[in-house]
């Protein structure tokens, strides 16, 4: 009983630092629910086991009236008892699962508390930064080198919507597959993932799509199938890469599991204000590699750090000024233990821009997803660990490359960049070259 007292002040406590406060009494139910459910299902195997040798009885009951008819009744109520279970079962899950869906992910001891601004800066990496500059502002530079039609995509799409075009579009490619090469070299297996999802794949990853929270901040997803299954257009790979692990038993010896994914990410960004919303920084689709692992749970931390080397070496290669941190407890949204998010300096933007995320789900998105591994020679099946990092989310990526790299002529005018080298394998012939 003290173990289940301590664990709900501590659950309620940590819920509250990320700022997805817990109704009063939510934490006490999962237990009583969870007890209510294995007791329903318990007697519900029983009246279906007695269920199951009714028939018999009555066959051989055939010449005896009385007993037939005593046979008979009990075949009536069993069927309405099981029925009843069958409901109440039901509606025990769905309380179970909607309640526990409420509680976040435990957070790891190191992490700040507060909100973004308490996030710690744990290193810097690249060249030393240039003077903030707005002259550089990648929509200007974008739009006068022809590289990004925003005009276009507000036309067709709407705000926050862009076509990236000559160069703008070759640099996508390259980008894509300059961060795939990085990935590959270290283990992933590379991956195109589906970039519609259940709505219900969404939930267990830990982002709420449905309508009523579309004002959180985590819940930005797009409907496109309100019947069922309800789908989703994913705001990230990392929701059909979790997927791909659901229900499967992993052997320990096989972990980590690395996988990079190369999908779409759709997000409505309800509520998102100001000037994030100019350009290229904070639109509606973009093009995103992302990193995935399946770890037990001795090595997550220690994975989480190689995902964290191979995001520097991706973009020290690309010589952006960039910053880590570690990011405090209102930012982990639900399923991360640990987060630390990677900015690189946007001159023209004058401040750090966010153009790389990694998270330890630890067990939160296995538990929901039944993800768990078989250790040698031990009985148990544990839950394993998931953890998922940008390695390239392209927009953003070129905002950096366009602000850092863009060159002016004498009278100030922008005509043109100065790319990384190691980019240049990965470029696809035929652009203006003395743009480059
Ligand atoms: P997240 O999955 O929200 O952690 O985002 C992963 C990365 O995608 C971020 O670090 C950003 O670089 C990028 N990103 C997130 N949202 C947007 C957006 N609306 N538009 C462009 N890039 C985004």
């Amino acid at each position: 009983y003290r173990d289940m007292a301590v664990n709900v002040v501590y659950k309620s406590h940590n819920a509250f630092n990320r700022k997805a406060p817990l109704p009063i009494g939510s934490i006490q139910a999962i237990p009583r629910l969870y007890a209510e459910q294995k007791a329903i299902s318990k007697r519900l195997d029983e009246k279906r086991r007695c269920r199951s040798t009714i028939g018999e009885r009555i066959r051989l009951a055939a010449k005896d009236p009385t007993e037939k008819h005593l046979a008979l009744e009990e075949a009536k109520s069993l069927k309405e008892e099981v029925a009843t279970l069958e409901l109440k079962l039901e509606e025990v899950e769905e309380e179970l699962f909607r309640v526990a869906l409420g509680v976040p992910n435990d957070t790891h001891p190191e992490v700040p508390i507060g909100p973004e601004s308490a996030a710690t800066v744990l290193s810097h990496y690249g060249p030393e930064p240039l003077p903030a500059f707005p002259h550089r502002d990648h929509v200007a530079v974008a739009t006068a080198l022809e590289l990004v039609d925003f005009e276009a995509g507000a036309a067709v799409s709407g705000t926050s919507w862009y076509y990236l075009m000559n160069e703008g579009a070759l640099l996508e490619m390259a980008l894509t597959n300059y961060a795939m090469s990085i990935a590959i070299k270290h283990g992933f297996m590379p991956v195109t993932t589906p970039d519609v999802v259940r709505a219900d794949i969404a939930s267990r990853c830990g982002f709420q799509p449905r309508d009523e929270q579309l004002d959180s901040p985590v819940s930005q997803m797009y409907h496109i199938n309100h019947y069922l299954p309800e789908l989703v257009l994913a705001g990230t790979a990392e929701i059909p890469l979790a997927g791909m692990f659901a229900n499967q038993i992993l052997s320990e010896d096989k972990l980590p599991v690395k996988v990079v994914g190369l999908g779409r990410a759709f997000r409505a960004e309800a509520g998102a204000r100001g000037t994030d919303t100019r350009g290229l920084y904070r639109v509606h689709q973009f093009t995103k590699l992302e990193l995935f692992a399946v770890s037990s749970e001795a090595h997550s931390e220690a994975v989480m750090e190689d995902l964290k080397t191979i995001q520097l070496e991706i973009f020290n290669g690309l010589g952006l000024p960039f910053r880590v941190l570690d990011m405090p407890t209102e930012e982990l949204g639900a399923s991360a233990y640990r987060k630390y998010d990677i900015e690189a300096w946007m001159p023209g933007r004058g401040s750090w821009g966010e153009i790389s995320s990694t998270s330890n789900c630890t067990d939160y998105q296995s538990r929901r997803l039944h993800i768990r591994y078989r250790c040698k020679g031990e009985t148990g099946l544990p839950f394993a660990h998931t953890l998922n990092g940008t390695a390239a989310a392209i927009p953003r990526l070129i905002v950096a490359l366009i602000e850092n790299g863009v060159r002016f002529d004498g009278a100030g005018n922008a005509i043109g960049l100065d790319l990384p080298r190691v980019l240049q394998p990965f470029w696809v012939q035929g652009g203006r070259r003395d743009l480059i």
